[in-house]
């Protein structure tokens, strides 16, 4: 199933064929991604299908999946990231064309030269990535030892009112016994 991908396209032929491309890319192949991954080794599946929409607008649909390993900004160590992405692309030919496209589409400019499909791919990966990476607080190991403390109280202090109650239930109900 998985065939090689191009690793050039003339997408508004791809468009006008229908054709579907279905492969794997190196993320260490991605030189501007790469700056970006703490990990460059490991691949992203890629799914492509070419068309024409209804309005006769010739479109490129995608989707990319894969694990990425990022650097969290605030302990700088290493983080999983899981990629899962759908996109379309609307083929365009002039800035003109792209403000005619519907609002769920992303322009692509497309011109009579043939692309380099992995930096499609690539500009795609790079949008899906947060701006900021970082772990979830719960998992991120300054996070833990920074406010280890302050979290227990915060903890504490949810849990104290009910503890509170209780204990002032058991007076209650101790105090007529006594
Ligand atoms: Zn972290």
């Amino acid at each position: 199933m998985s065939g090689r991908l191009p690793v050039a396209i003339d997408p508004l032929r791809f468009a006008e064929t229908g054709r579907r491309l279905e492969g794997r890319l190196l993320l260490g192949g991605f030189d501007r991604l790469a700056p970006l991954l703490s990990d460059t080794t490991g691949e992203i599946e890629v799914e492509l299908e070419f068309g024409i929409d209804d309005m006769r607008v010739p479109f490129l649909s995608g989707h990319i999946q894969g694990h990425l390993r990022l650097t969290c900004q605030r302990c700088m160590e290493p983080m999983d990231y899981e990629v899962d992405s759908h996109f379309i692309l609307g083929l365009v030919q002039s800035d003109y064309e792209a403000d005619g496209l519907r609002e769920d589409y992303e322009p692509l400019l497309v011109g009579d030269e043939p692309m380099v499909l992995a930096d499609i791919i690539e500009d795609e990966l790079i949008l899906t990535l947060p701006i900021v990476p970082s772990h979830e607080l719960s998992a991120c190991p300054v996070t833990t030892h920074v406010t280890d403390s302050s979290t227990e109280n915060t903890a504490d202090e949810a849990v104290n009112p009910f503890a509170v109650l209780s204990e002032l239930k058991k007076g209650k109900t101790d105090k007529p016994r006594s």
